[in-house]
């Protein structure tokens, strides 16, 4: 089947191609976050949607350019640098140090380029953006000094969104409460610097000011992949006015469209049924749960295993489901390997097994359940192996099968080497057992037990291996 993926424009599922001639370059930007607090995992259900369609997309064959910017100007940003009382640049710093921690520990591959919105090129960017805008009449200076965009002028405003504006647009000059538009949808490019801004502010044409969120994303955005994009993601709640701004920003400016070819958008990570959000409080961050004992992949697999289409609900009893599906996962691997090693490694060559099931049904707009359903059908099937007897050329087979889905799915355990610790004591248990000491022996298995490892005698010696959780 071919590579298919529902485009939130056009509200259908469409075939994938890239718009490079060759067909191989796709060009990827995702929004990225707000850095005035610590991203919570809701956020990180939309990062890691985007970090398993690109991994989908590399095991395809695909090169995948991605953007993600970081936004570090806006209101919420300002008032916290106040709040601390601290230069702004100093108090986003941490927060974006966190941020690439957190996509660390979830093993979300890195983009290529993390812009921040108040690098200067960028700022000079959107300035020049908000100029060519003026001068094709898309955008003009209001009475209160702040510049908006005329979504009067752009027809396909809304297109994005699906929203009929028809009933927004009055005949005549309306005054919003706060501004001073034309039309009360006109959405800010540049606002003026206002008393609660601070020393936060860059010289414009149009006085002293800072950008819009909006413009931030189309300047950085077409400043690193150019005029037209691939593909463009983000949480359903940036569809509008976010997404749809940038369109209309973007094909203004260049006069290309579209700008963007498949907008994908997923659900939100729901709590009890309402958005895990800042606003309501009713988030947590990945330290939170690293320190409640899960683990990042635990958090990953939990953010992971349902269609990113699909609402999810936080609940524990998902990270305990995650938890189990991952040791079943661990086990398996760890059978595969003994037999592995049971045989002269050297002497065998694994044969490549030819299924494709898993990334067929990601093909099908990553329809990571049936993906996920295939992967646990065949290891089933392999431990049915595994139980009658398999030798290290088969064991081998299933592992270099395994080491393609995981190129995607990125989930399994990194820390399989034992430190210095638990080799010494290791060590001290094989000598335990030379002397027939089995009370330390079997003391110190579950000293190591206790560490998280586990440890089996084999014919070749001991074999230290992560702990899988029942
Ligand atoms: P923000 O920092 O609020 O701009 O959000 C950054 C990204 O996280 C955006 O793509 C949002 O759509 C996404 N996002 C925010 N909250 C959630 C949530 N509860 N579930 C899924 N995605 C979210
Ligand atoms: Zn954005």
């Amino acid at each position: 089947m071919a590579l298919r993926f529902f485009n939130t424009y056009s509200r259908e599922l469409e075939e994938f191609h890239p718009l490079d001639p060759e067909g191989k370059i796709v060009k990827m930007y995702t929004c990225g976050p707000t850095v005035y607090s610590r991203a919570h995992i809701g956020n990180f259900r939309a990062y890691v949607f985007e970090d398993l369609l690109q991994r989908h997309l590399e095991a395809r064959g695909f090169a995948v350019h991605r953007v993600m910017n970081l936004t570090d100007v806006d209101d919420k940003t300002i008032r916290g640098s106040r709040a601390g009382n601290l230069p702004l640049q100093e108090f986003t710093a941490p927060f974006k140090e966190a941020f690439y921690q957190d996509l660390e520990t979830l093993q979300i591959e890195m983009a290529g380029a993390f812009p921040a919105a108040t690098e200067e090129r960028y700022i000079a960017a959107m300035i020049a953006m908000i100029s060519t805008l003026i001068e094709r009449e898309l955008a003009y200076q209001a009475d209160d000094k702040s510049v908006y965009y005329r979504i009067n002028r752009f027809p396909k405003y809304g297109q994005l969104a699906h929203f009929d504006l028809a009933e927004l647009r009055p005949t005549g000059r309306v005054k919003s409460d706060e501004y001073d538009k034309e039309h009360v949808g006109d959405f800010a490019l540049w606002k003026a610097w206002a008393e609660e801004d601070g020393d936060v502010g860059w010289k414009s044409p149009w006085g002293r000011g800072r950008p819009g969120w909006h413009i931030e994303c189309s300047a950085m955005a077409m400043s690193l992949l150019g005029e037209q994009l691939d593909i463009h993601c983000g949480g359903v709640d940036n569809i509008f006015p976010h997404h749809e701004a940038e369109i209309a920003q973007s094909e203004g400016c260049s006069g290309k469209a579209p700008f963007v070819r498949y907008w994908l958008h997923c659900a939100h990570l729901l709590v009890e049924g309402q958005k895990m959000s800042k606003s309501l409080g009713n988030f947590h961050t990945l330290p939170d749960l690293l320190a409640k004992g899960y683990s990042g992949r635990e958090v990953r697999y939990s953010l992971l295993r349902v269609h990113y289409r699909a609402p999810l609900n936080f609940t524990w009893d998902g990270l305990e489901e995650a938890r189990q599906s991952l040791a079943r996962l661990d086990e398996w691997l760890r059978r595969l390997w003994e037999a592995a090693r049971a045989g002269n490694l050297q002497a065998h060559q694994a044969k490549t097994i030819a299924d494709d099931g898993f990334a067929a049904a990601l093909d099908d707009d990553l329809n990571i359940s049936a993906a996920l359903g295939h992967l646990f059908e065949q290891i089933r099937e392999s431990n049915r192996e595994l139980d009658t007897g398999i030798d290290s050329a088969r064991a081998l087979s299933w592992l270099e099968w395994w080491g393609r889905i995981n190129s995607v799915l990125a989930l399994e355990a990194t820390e399989t080497k034992p430190n210095e610790q638990i080799v010494r004591m290791a060590e001290e248990r094989a000598r335990a057992r030379g002397t027939r000491d089995w009370k330390k022996s079997d003391e110190l298995r579950d000293a190591l037990n206790a560490l998280g490892w586990d440890v089996r005698d084999t014919k070749d010696g001991q074999l230290v291996t992560p702990r899988v959780r029942a």
